[in-house]
Order: structure tokens, then sequence, then C-alpha cells
């Protein structure tokens, strides 16, 4: 049988999207639901069901050799499971055994969405040709990955890249996470917009206060939301430096809704970059805005999915 295209699924706390892509990262076929994200788990995963179901259902299906999954996290690729903060309903739910079942037996891999997106970014976006790379999503929250000696850097649990969990305030605000003074803490879109009303930015009269109406202001010159994006950017400047100095990365990519804000983050990101990575072998750091759109998580899933089925050839001595 001809097998020329991987099934990829992309779960996050809005939507459970699916999709059959080629080995150009070209999706043929897609199908999508609603996250019944406040249900009980079998729910949820019904829904994902039924996003398999469509799939199976198409006659291109028969060509599909392999399934990426890109999850909302935390994952642990390790035991096939997923407990994503926004689905209470999963909890070390074992994701891989259901869908393999659903889809199957097909091989399945399963990554957090940062890992995701890196992937998609490596393989058809900013990151492409570079062999050491962070990509970042700053949006509701700061997610990540890696790309080391020019192959994604999951971890063993599919974490790795991590990096709005990065302590960059030694005192700061205490995180959700546990931990104080994250990256995501003082550079998400929520903490951005909180931080600029808190210093006295007020919305228009449309009452928007979100990161993209701080943007916006940014731009227009007020200097409160001007100060808000400085801030976000020395953080996410600390947090890219560091991972810089550890791995040396020659790229960071920075995508989501906070990373389409442009100058208004990109211009102090740069000049913080330049405070924190000093060192010789990080200087040539560039930071870059993401490429890929929102099919990123399918793209960067069915990245996964065809480097397993490269690995296992090559294993097997294919
Ligand atoms: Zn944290």
């Amino acid at each position: 049988m001809h097998t020329d295209l991987v099934a990829a699924l992309d779960i996050g706390g809005t939507k459970i999207a699916g999709a059959l892509v080629d080995g150009h990262g070209k999706i043929l076929v897609r199908a999508q639901r609603p996250t019944p994200s406040q249900d009980d788990g079998d729910t949820v995963m019904r829904a994902v069901e039924e996003v398999l179901a469509e799939l199976t259902a198409s006659p291109s299906w028969s060509r599909a050799s392999a399934l990426g999954i890109g999850s909302a996290g935390p994952v642990d690729a390790s035991a096939g499971t997923v407990s994503p903060v926004n689905v209470p309903g999963w909890r070390d739910y074992p994701l891989v055994e259901r869908v393999r079942a659903a889809a199957g037996d097909l091989p399945v891999e399963l990554i957090g969405d940062g890992v995701a997106i890196t992937a998609a970014e490596h393989w058809q976006g900013a990151a492409r040709g570079h062999a050491n790379a962070l990509c970042m999503v700053v949006s509701t929250g700061v997610g990540g990955g890696l790309v080391l000696n020019g192959q994604l850097h999951p971890g063993p649990t599919g974490n790795a890249g991590h990096i709005g969990h990065i302590s960059v305030d030694l005192d700061g605000d205490a995180c959700p996470c546990g931990s104080r003074g994250c990256v995501e803490r003082i550079a998400s879109g929520p903490n951005i917009a909180r931080r600029a009303v808190e210093g006295g930015w007020r919305p228009g009269s449309d009452g928007d206060t979100s990161a993209a109406a701080v943007a916006a202001a940014a731009r227009a010159g007020d200097p409160v939301a001007v100060a808000s994006f400085e801030r976000a950017a020395q953080a996410l400047a600390a947090g890219i430096a560091a991972t810089a100095t550890l791995v040396e990365i020659d790229i960071a990519v920075i995508g989501g809704g906070v990373g389409k804000a442009g100058d208004v983050l990109f211009t102090p990101l740069r000049k913080a970059l330049s405070d924190y990575a000093t060192l010789s072998f990080v200087r040539r750091l560039t930071v870059t805005p993401a490429q890929m759109g929102t099919d990123a998580g399918l793209v960067g899933a069915a990245a996964a999915a065809l480097a397993r089925q490269a690995n296992n050839a090559t294993a097997a001595g294919v």
C-alpha cells in the first residue's frame, strides 16, 4: 500500500482539529470540533473520536502511516498521557491508547503543543534551515520548544523548551505553576494587559482591555502601554538569553497573539537581548516573528509523526 500521508491531531482547550497531511506539510483533509473542555474526560474523548471518524472515512485515510498528536500540556509522552490545564476532565488521561484504538492501530506520536509549533516552524516556517532554535508561543500563556542539532528536542516527556515557566524575577509575583517571576507571569497577553491597567492605562470607548488593545495604544505612543510591552520584552529577552547561553541556539521565533504585536514588542525585545545575551557565542542570536498560521499545531504534529517514522525506519535498517 502507498503510505505517503500522516494523520495529525491538534488538541487545545478551545478546539480539537484533525488532518491528513502530506510529506510537504500540505493539509489534504481536515476535521474539527469544539473542545467540551468543562465536561468529563470521556465526553472530551468522544469529540476526538468524532474528528478521527471523519478522517478515517476519507478515501485518503488508507495512505496514512502514522499519527501525530500535539496537545495542550502538560503531556507525558513516555506514559502516553495528557493533563491539559484547561481540560480538567483529563488528568493522566491515556490519550495515546485511546487514539490508537480509534485510528486502527496506527503508530502514535504525542508531543506538547509548544513542541508541535516548534516542529512546524522548523519544517516550514521561520526556523527552517536552523539547526538550533527556540520557538515560542506568546499568547494567553507562554510555551515553547527546542530544535537542537537539527532535530526536534521534545525531551523524555514531550515538554522540553517550556520557557514560559523559567523564572526571570527571583522575588517576582507568584505564578499559577507554583514558582515565582516566571516569563509567562510577565509576558503573556493577560499579564501585559493587567500591568497596563494597573499602571493607569485605560481602554478606548470599546472597553477592549486585551493585549492587542494595549499594543495599539503603545503604537500610538501611550507611555504606560509602551512600558508594559517593554517589561514583557525584557522578560522574554532574559529567558531567550538564558536558553541561548545553555544550548547555543542561533534563532528565537516568537508566535502567538502577542508575537503579532510587531515593533512595539520586537524593538524593545532586540534591545533587551543585547543587554542580556552578552557572551561572544550568543551575540549573533536573532529574534524573529513566527511564520506559520493557525495550522501550525497540525503541521507540527504531522512533522512529529513523520520524524517517528523516519527514526523507526533507521532503527529497522530500512
Ligand atoms: Zn510559572
